[in-house]
């Protein structure tokens, strides 16, 4: 199993967020060029992480990204679980449906295993994440 590549961008600006400073100002573009990802790509992990309420983005001169309250408390496995969606981890639904959908044992076992894998992620707090020494790489990234 292999996260999205929207998924692992989204986890890349939380933890950098994680250890902003106080009136420290990331834009979405110097987040973009920092962690090495398309600014398009980032631009839509800050929309998806506004929308769950785990990043505050404010505009104007003064504007820049910061994690929520609620975005330093959560759970890796919670904010993976919403960002990966339910869809099925195989072809089920495809076009043309695989023939063995309506009775398959396979498709259900899946599902299991793919929930053992969120439910491992947790007792993964963020605050885990930007311990040491992810702390310091993570502090010294600079964009451009
Ligand atoms: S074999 Fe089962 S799990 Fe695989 S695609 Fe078909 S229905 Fe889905």
């Amino acid at each position: 199993m292999r996260l999205t590549a929207f998924t692992d961008v989204s986890l890349r600006l939380v933890m950098r967020l994680a250890v902003a400073e106080d009136g420290e100002l990331l834009t979405t573009r110097a987040a973009a060029e920092m962690l090495s990802v398309p600014y398009t790509h980032m631009a839509k992990a800050v929309a998806r992480l506004s929308d769950m309420g785990l990043v505050e983005a404010r505009r104007g001169r003064n504007g820049g990204l910061r994690l929520s309250g609620r975005g330093r408390r959560a759970s890796v496995g919670s904010i993976v679980r919403e960002l990966e969606g339910g869809e099925d981890l195989a072809g089920c639904e495809d076009d043309p449906p695989c023939p063995l959908r309506a009775a398959c044992r396979l498709r259900g076992a899946l599902r299991e295993a793919r929930e053992a894998f969120y439910s491992s992620l947790d007792g993964v707090t963020v605050e885990s994440l930007v311990a040491q020494p992810a702390r310091d790489t993570l502090t010294l990234l600079r964009p451009g």
